[in-house]
């Protein structure tokens, strides 16, 4: 029987690991698939306090990682593949184990969509990203270009103009998914160009050297064309990994946990969430790590009670 299973390893888990931890919860951590989440997927983060040179994403995941283990989180690698919150003590099914809790945090996280093309994933972190928030400004002075027709995209391309000299939408049709507000901002930007019907059908570059260019298609026309830019901004939307919870704790339309305002307690008594699997809006390292220590404060103060 555990006090506290956090399920998921990102800032979100990691950070209500040492705040558990060090309330002397031994907390057990499982990390899931992708251990250390969406950071280990970049390159240099600038924007987490306390680095003023950078830290990259991967080294700041690690340090996370021992900081919880060394106030005496039990980490596991493994995924949880099945939950069980009908009734206390909460069951957490992992590989060939069953692990019953008096509570659980949620930070499973969410994965950004990708195209589906083989260089999108080598040089991701290389030229290739799927965040603006925290890779644009490695782009100043550069012609970029952003995919998706969403209003993320929309968002993301007004937001790189600040940076990039050029940004190019690609989007597989010719009308936009995107709220006509967010559509008249990016159309009314002079330094946004749009290609229509398009797709891309590989990013080239090196590791080494970044992006170059890309390689595009026209859907409709079938014609190929070549595109110089020195970055590749994937925008079409996040899935939240919830999966395993569907049925068992409320989630919104597009699959988010719902959790209680200006807190991480879900519908059920118990079972808190934070980070990215909640939070459709801002999905920031540093905003996951803050929601990661409020649920281990309320889940602790729940053990109190
Ligand atoms: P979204 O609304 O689902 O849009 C995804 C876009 O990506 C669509 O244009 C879609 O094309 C395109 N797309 C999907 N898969 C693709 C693929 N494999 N290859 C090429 N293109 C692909 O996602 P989102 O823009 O991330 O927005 C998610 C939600 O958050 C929405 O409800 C949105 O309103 C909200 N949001 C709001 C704000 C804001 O108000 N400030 C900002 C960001 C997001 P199709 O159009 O052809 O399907």
């Amino acid at each position: 029987m555990r006090n506290v299973v956090i399920i998921g390893s990102g800032p979100a888990g990691l950070t209500a690991a040492v705040y558990s931890a060090r309330a002397n919860l031994s907390p057990l951590l499982i990390e899931g698939r992708e251990p250390g989440g969406q950071l280990t997927l970049t390159t240099l983060v600038e924007n987490f306090p306390g680095f003023p040179e950078g830290v990259l994403g991967p080294d700041l995941m690690d340090n996370m990682r021992k900081q919880a283990q060394h106030f005496g989180t039990e980490i596991l690698n493994g995924f949880v593949q099945k939950v069980d919150f009908s009734k206390r003590p909460f069951k957490v099914w992992h590989g060939e184990n069953e692990v019953e809790a008096k509570t659980v945090i949620i930070s499973t996280g969410s994965s950004a969509k990708l195209i589906g093309i083989e260089s999108e994933r080598t040089l991701m972190g290389h030229g290739v990203s799927t965040c603006a928030t925290c890779d644009g400004f490695f782009f100043r002075g550069k012609k970029i270009a952003v995919v998706g027709g969403g209003d993320s995209a929309m968002e993301e391309s007004t937001f790189l103009t600040k940076f990039a000299t050029e940004v190019n939408v690609i989007h597989r049709r010719d009308t936009l998914r995107a709220s006509k507000i967010m559509q008249d901002r990016a159309m009314n930007n002079p330094k946004i160009k749009f290609h229509w019907n398009t797709t891309v059908e590989e990013v080239v570059g090196t590791k080494d050297t970044g992006v170059s260019g890309l390689r595009l298609v026209n859907v409709q026309t079938k014609q190929k064309s070549q595109l110089d830019v020195d970055g590749l901004f994937i925008a079409i939307g996040h899935n939240p990994n919830t999966e395993i919870f569907k049925g068992q704790i409320d989630l919104d339309d597009l699959g988010y946990i719902r959790t209680q305002p200006n807190s991480t307690r879900t519908n059920v008594p118990g079972v808190f969430a934070c980070g990215d699997v909640q939070d459709p809006i801002f999905r920031q390292a540093i905003t996951a790590a803050g929601t990661g220590c409020m649920a281990a404060i309320e889940a602790e103060r729940w053990l109190e009670h």
